[in-house]
């Protein structure tokens, strides 16, 4: 038998679509091991999902239900449920599957799929960038930001980064307010592709370090080392959703 679980936004609406879904979905709801993850929300409610079942990733299907402002990860509207739940039924469903970033915090491994920051806001973070553990720059800035192709779309874009493909193997080196001056001097945007190791020695103490919404705050790592894994998020799919029509609702407008 299926078992799925939720998570949703805490308001009346979304808590009425999610009634509504467990009427209708054959199976059980299991919140520890489940099959299938309906998130009923906006963007911040799947990367809250993500991140709540990070351990068992790769054997879930996310099913991501839009109540809250247009969204990159949301597929479906509350009035395509009924189409959603025929598909769910007779085993009709077609996914995608993003990467995640991998990132490695002096050791202690973690996973993001919006994107890992590291910055402060009150000072200058100063920090050294290797590519393959080439030395490539020192930076001056509030922070980087490195994000993920979906992620692209979020943060980065704000910090001047490039929308990407959602399937380019690929990710994304952004400054925080980067200070250039003639004594420090800087490049970004960076894209590198899947196996190039990025790593970020932060020179100066106190930082946040956020991955999607999780947020630590630290003073004494050595290094932060960043791949785009091989590990990826499945998400079910709503054909009538293109990329192309995602950026323009967002984005553009008319
Ligand atoms: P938030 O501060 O409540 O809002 C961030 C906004 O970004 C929300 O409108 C959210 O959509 C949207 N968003 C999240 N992921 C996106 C994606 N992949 N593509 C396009 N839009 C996306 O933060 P939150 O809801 O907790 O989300 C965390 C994210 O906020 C972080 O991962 C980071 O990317 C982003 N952020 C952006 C800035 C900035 O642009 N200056 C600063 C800090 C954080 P929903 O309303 O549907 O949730
Ligand atoms: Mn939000």
């Amino acid at each position: 038998m299926m078992k799925y679980s939720f998570v949703h936004r805490d308001d009346s609406y979304s808590r009425q679509i999610k009634d509504n879904l467990i009427k209708r979905i054959d199976g059980m709801i299991d919140d520890t091991n489940p099959d299938i993850v309906f998130t009923i929300g906006g963007d911040g409610t799947v990367l809250d999902a993500v991140s709540k079942y990070m351990d068992n990733i790769e054997h879930i299907l996310f099913v991501t239900i839009h109540t809250g402002n247009l969204g990159f990860y949301t597929e479906f509207l509350p009035s395509d449920i009924d189409l959603m739940c025929h598909l769910i039924k007779n085993g009709d469903t077609e996914y995608q599957s993003y990467p995640l970033l991998e990132i490695s915090i002096d050791g202690h491994k973690r996973y993001g799929l919006n994107e890992v920051t590291l910055s402060n806001t009150r000072h200058l973070l100063e920090t050294s960038i290797y590519i393959n553990d080439e030395f490539l720059m020192k930076t001056r800035s509030n922070g980087i930001c490195v994000s993920t192709p979906t992620g692209s779309t979020a943060y980065n874009k704000s910090l001047g980064g490039a929308v990407m493909d959602h399937q380019v193997e690929a990710y994304q080196l952004t400054l925080i307010a980067p200070f250039e001056t003639i004594k420090s001097r800087m490049l970004d945007p960076i894209v590198l592709s899947k196996r190039n190791k990025l790593t970020i020695k932060p020179l100066t103490g106190h930082y946040d370090i956020s991955c999607d919404r999780c947020y630590i705050e630290e003073n004494s790592i050595n290094e932060i080392d960043i791949t785009l894994s091989d590990k990826k998020v499945k998400f079910m799919k709503n054909a009538i959703h293109t990329f192309t029509s995602k950026l323009k609702d967002k984005f553009i407008g008319q």
